[in-house]
């Protein structure tokens, strides 16, 4: 995994952890965990508004412990952290406190000038988090995913088909609904982003789970119809966090390849690696490597 040295350094001397290779190792959810709580201390003190330092922390803990858990080889960790992430998002924020957390709720908080959950969200979650962490929202958060990474094509059985053009439909359905509401002043515009949060998850899971078994790839729906990844795939390019080859190690078996639910060329270290913005952190390549080269 490609977690720069000097980085590995500063978080050693900056948490206390002494540079021994064992220590060296847990460097990551700590890092993790730092960000995270940066985040949540500066929206609590900023908004004056305790649920901040709840709701980052919690999120910060959930992806901490599961990257831990990783690191101690436990099989189902990355399952572990969506099931904490994506309940708590879709359950807690979404049904209950009825915080509309799709991108149609991210443009109603947007038009209405309201820098609350939503638009917090997207911003460090979709936008500017993918600079550090890619696509890790992908593997480990997203609610849509936590349910289709149950079904059974976790590794694609067909190729790629050439529909990525469809979210960009989605990206504009949703902009154009929200400007429409807003446009004809329609009124109590906070209940239809509350039923339209739950109709279009009911939509979401419906066409999720045919594209899955129609192309036998479970995670179809992310690379042809989900709108969030035009913001996800610009940002991810630029990630600092990303599977590295290690050339030396290498002996080109493509078993990488072909556990690979994205289809990312992950042995080609450039950014412009095939698929390389469909890459989710999902570590199966990492895990099934025969070499250790990853
Ligand atoms: S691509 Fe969309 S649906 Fe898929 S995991 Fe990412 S945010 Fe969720
Ligand atoms: S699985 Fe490992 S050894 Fe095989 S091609 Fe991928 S990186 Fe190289
Ligand atoms: S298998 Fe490797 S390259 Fe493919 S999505 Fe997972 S982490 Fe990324």
């Amino acid at each position: 995994m490609g977690l720069p040295k000097y980085l590995l350094k500063l978080s050693a001397k900056t948490f206390g952890i002494c540079e021994d290779e064992e220590m060296k190792k847990y460097a990551m959810p700590v890092i993790m965990l730092a960000v995270f709580e940066t985040v949540a201390i500066t929206l609590w003190l900023t908004k004056g508004n305790l649920f901040y330092l709840f709701n980052f922390s919690y999120i910060g803990i959930s992806i901490s412990l599961g990257v831990f858990l990783f690191i101690r080889k436990y099989r189902h960790a990355r399952r572990v952290v969506q099931l904490l992430v994506g309940m708590y998002m879709l359950v807690y924020l979404g049904l209950i406190c009825k915080e509309n957390m799709q991108i149609e709720g991210f443009w109603y908080y947007l038009f209405t000038g309201v820098f609350e959950a939503a638009t917090i969200h997207y911003a460090v979650a979709k936008i500017f988090g993918p600079l550090i962490f890619g696509r890790g929202w992908c593997g480990y958060a997203c609610w849509t995913a936590m349910v289709l990474d149950f079904l059974p094509y976790k590794v694609p059985k067909q190729p790629r088909k050439r529909l990525g053009w469809i979210r960009y439909i989605t990206f504009a359905a949703a902009l154009v609904f929200v400007a429409a509401l807003f446009l004809a002043h329609v009124g109590n515009i906070e209940r239809i982003m509350f039923w339209a949060f739950v109709i279009g998850n009911v939509l979401y899971y419906v066409t999720g789970i045919i594209l899955a078994f129609a192309f036998q790839d479970n995670r179809a729906f992310c690379k042809y119809i989900c709108p969030i990844t035009v913001f996800l795939k610009p940002m991810s390019y630029y990630s600092l966090f990303r599977v590295k080859c290690d050339k030396e190690k290498c002996i080109s078996c493509g078993k990488c390849k072909r556990v690979c639910p994205m289809d990312v060329d992950v042995t080609d270290n450039s950014r412009k690696r095939k698929n390389g913005t469909e890459c989710i952190l999902c570590m199966e390549c990492v895990k099934n490597c025969p070499k250790g080269a990853l």
